[in-house]
């Protein structure tokens, strides 16, 4: 039960973890595409293993879990969807490389919380990292479809632009296979753009020129899927946490400085797409300490 802001509904769609979430009149619940391995090098960038090994601790390969939190929203009578993980087109030898146990989940989930693929009105890609994209398309017969057949995929036009033309050190995260089998099921979008009158996609820059985050609102109330601009709480909680793979970490660092304030001003729920343990919380403050309270 959260402090009075969300509720979690008794006819719950999982029995695994997460349920169904209100907050005002919009709906939301996350959906996930399993659990992969990272490198921690790549996850805490200059972060010295003395430091953050207590965190998270490493396998014997260095890599830490990293959940691929989706989010299904219903807001005024569209079903929205947030990402869409690594999705199920990897070869063998690259989903060994992730450590991904069981392959792809998400549309596993969906099914389990009653969702087909034709229901999804709207995909929104906080950016186009292969994790967070993957599951946009897939192999059907040979040939690579939009997974969901009549949503909508709305992505930073920037975003769209930087992944098509990736240089040597994006090319590996920025596959043309995720996004350009879409056609004209593409939406692109500039800036901050209202969705519904409950969500909107805010630009969260730094992890890439044009990440966005998604926040919903209903009266009064606020939540955030914050997507990779911090897709662990800890990001949130010392600032200077700022993964390697950030393509701007001093953008990174103020924005997270503007969120976390503002979210402690206005008690938003936190949604973490990438975190093991910490799935949604809220900031709280106390002088110079700031932590994220985790919401059972
Ligand atoms: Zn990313």
């Amino acid at each position: 039960m959260l402090q009075g802001d969300c509720f979690v509904a008794k006819n719950a769609p999982r029995n695994d973890g997460w349920s169904l979430m209100r907050l005002g009149n919009v709906e939301f619940f996350v959906v996930s595409d399993g659990v992969m391995k990272s490198d921690a090098g790549g996850v805490y960038g200059l972060v010295p293993k003395s430091l953050w090994e207590n965190v998270t601790p490493a396998d014997d390969q260095n890599r830490i879990p990293t959940h691929l939190n989706c989010l299904v929203i219903r807001s005024q009578g569209k079903t929205i969807l947030i990402d869409t993980g690594l999705g199920s087109k990897l070869d063998a030898r690259t989903e060994a490389f992730f450590g991904r146990a069981g392959g792809a989940q998400l549309l596993n989930e969906l099914a389990r919380s009653g969702i087909a693929p034709s229901e999804i009105d709207i995909v929104i890609n906080t950016h186009l990292h292969l994790d967070h994209c993957g599951g946009n398309t897939l192999r059907a017969n040979g040939n690579l479809a939009a997974t969901f057949p009549r949503a909508e995929y709305w992505i930073q036009r920037l975003e769209w632009a930087d992944a098509a033309f990736p240089n040597e050190r994006t090319r590996a995260t920025y596959l043309a296979e995720n996004f350009i089998p879409l056609g004209e099921q593409t939406r692109l979008i500039e800036g901050d753009t209202r969705v519904t009158d409950e969500v909107r996609c805010l630009i969260t820059r730094g992890h890439t020129r044009a990440h966005q985050s998604v926040l919903i609102e209903s009266n009064g109330k606020k939540a955030l899927f914050i997507g990779d601009i911090a897709g662990r709480a800890v990001y949130l909680e010392r600032l200077a946490w700022i993964p390697a793979y950030d393509i701007e970490p001093l953008e990174t660092l103020e924005t997270k400085r503007r969120l976390r304030a503002w979210a402690v001003e206005e008690n938003i729920l936190l949604i973490f797409q990438h975190e093991y343990l910490l799935t949604m919380g809220y900031m709280r403050r106390e002088g110079e300490r700031w932590w994220v309270e985790k919401v059972e």
